[in-house]
């Protein structure tokens, strides 16, 4: 229960338990007007950054110590409860300083165990409130080592965040969230809540909806959410961020969401479909050009060897994916059968 964390009453207004703010700090107007359209809208904790661990250098890395300050002020104003990401003990000093109500360990952060010791000396015997994001890479035991770190430290108010990692190769959302492995992965620490933060793992607003459904409905404790006054203008994170209205919205149609999930779902399975096509042809426009070489070097169309060590690997790799290996292999020969009959057509013309 994230609500053990906090405040009583803290999250009465909400459906579910919600913690939003902006990206960043940014200015004493633009927190001030977020914190209070946030009020307005029913949120009463609030997160924001005010150091921002960059990948490369010469963007903007927060405004710092000031902006605790006008977060401070505005909240004791409007009675919400705040925090921010410590990136080093210095800020947890400070978080302390200023009285937060809870602070939180960013990705990077938590994929650095020196960080995460030296910050749990900190807080030790604070009795603050600190949520964790999963590392950048799906590394599940730096995640539970930073866990695990906090606690030899007695801090023991602590939730996990799930913000997705990085993959590979990016698809539709911005970080993997690996629903299924976060799922085997909190089988070792059952007792932390976890809040999902959709903001990250999507990237873009209009992915937002989706994602928290997903965690909705997989019985996450809470939404930990981007939301900005005016988000076109905002200087981290623009694409993600939603007005406080909006979190309104999105909860609201989440009651009748029912099929406009289902829609999402199959617009999304379309759009991978329209991929398999498009690749499909790129496939076939280069067995062509192989049907061709091997007609110039006289040699077979048919080439067992090759299908089948290309069958073998592949149902290596399905594996490795979880995906059906029997589904692959029926699915290459089928492909393999198509380019060997173009190719025959093919040297047929050639005659
Ligand atoms: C953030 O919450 O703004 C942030 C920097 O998140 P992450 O550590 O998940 O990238
Ligand atoms: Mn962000």
């Amino acid at each position: 229960m994230i609500e053990s964390l906090f405040p009583a009453g803290a999250f009465s207004e909400q459906q579910i338990p919600i913690i939003a703010g902006p990206c960043s700090i940014e200015s004493e107007a633009q927190i001030a007007d977020t914190m209070e359209q946030l009020s307005l809208a029913g949120i009463r904790v609030v997160r924001a950054g005010a150091w921002k661990p960059r990948t490369q250098p010469g963007h903007f890395e927060g405004v710092g110590e000031i902006g605790l300050r006008w977060m401070r002020e505005t909240a004791n104003r409007l009675g919400q409860y705040i925090g921010t990401e410590v990136c080093l003990p210095s800020h947890a000093r400070l978080a302390l300083d200023y009285r937060y109500d809870f602070v939180w360990l960013g990705a990077r952060t938590t994929s650095s165990p020196f960080l995460v010791e030296e910050i749990a000396r900190v807080l030790e015997g604070s009795e603050l409130p600190v949520l964790v994001k999963n590392p950048i890479a799906p590394d599940f035991h730096l995640w539970q080592g930073a866990v695990e770190r906090l606690q030899r430290h007695h801090i023991e108010r602590i939730a996990l965040i799930l913000r997705g990692f990085t993959a590979q190769s990016r698809g539709l959302l911005r970080n993997d969230p690996m629903w299924h492995e976060v799922e085997l992965f909190r089988r070792a620490l059952p007792d932390l809540p976890i809040l999902c933060d959709p903001s990250h793992i999507s990237g873009e607003s209009a992915l937002l909806r989706e994602v928290s459904s997903e965690a909705i409905r997989r019985g996450y404790d809470g939404l930990f959410l981007e939301s900005h006054s005016t988000p076109s203008t905002a200087l981290t994170d623009a694409a993600q961020q939603i007005t406080p209205e909006q979190i309104k919205d999105l909860l609201h149609r989440e009651e009748h969401a029912e099929d406009g999930i289902l829609r999402d779902y199959r617009e999304d399975i379309d759009r991978i479909d329209d991929e398999l096509i498009h690749l499909l042809d790129q496939r076939m426009r280069l067995t062509r050009l192989v049907g061709e070489w091997k007609a110039d070097h006289h040699l077979s169309l048919y080439q067992p060897e090759r299908l089948r060590s290309m069958i073998e690997d592949h149902r290596r790799r399905a594996g490795l994916y979880g995906v059906s290996e029997e589904l692959v292999e029926e699915l290459f020969r089928t492909i393999h059968d198509h380019s060997l009959s173009s190719q025959r057509e093919q040297a047929s013309k050639r005659e």
